[in-house]
């Protein structure tokens, strides 16, 4: 969760976005549909209920540690990473302050308060969540590169 404007949370948990566009990415067959399923990923992820971590810290903290993990262990340029990075951009705006046309923040699901509704998925279950994903998709690319079978994706 990452706060708005007034203070109100505008999105699922940054892992959550690294998580879902990571695995996404790695079943796209280029970079380029690796980070537009990413960015379509971040929308997804924001428009289902679940409740926030309360902490811009902790989410800077998640999001620079996942993409730095991801970017060692599977590559920068990686259609895992570029997917991960795709999918928890848009919530740059929060932390950065951009343009904001008529006074509302860029992305789609930023600009419109009814796409982030409380209540639903608990934190715990979005960092569980996102910790299995992760650690999939760093799991798999270093079972490949020491020649063990892998996944179908990753
Ligand atoms: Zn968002």
């Amino acid at each position: 969760m990452i706060l708005g404007v007034n203070g109100q949370a505008v999105g699922v948990i940054v892992a959550v976005h690294l998580a879902s566009g990571a695995l996404g990415g790695a079943l796209m067959p280029s970079r380029r549909s690796a980070a537009a399923l990413g960015v379509a990923l971040h929308a997804v992820g924001d428009s289902i209920p679940h409740h926030d971590i309360a902490s811009r810290r902790f989410e800077v903290a998640c999001g620079m540690g996942g993409v730095l993990l991801l970017a060692i262990t599977n590559g920068p340029f990686a259609r895992t990473t570029l997917g991960a990075i795709a999918s928890a951009a848009p919530d740059v705006e929060h932390v950065v302050r951009l343009p904001r046309p008529g006074g509302r923040k860029l992305f789609p699901t930023h600009r419109v308060s009814r796409w982030h509704r409380a209540g639903g998925v608990t934190t715990d279950a979005q960092l569980f969540v996102a910790g299995i994903g992760l650690g999939w998709i760093v799991g798999a690319h270093a079972r490949r590169r020491n020649g063990q079978p892998t996944s179908p994706i990753a």
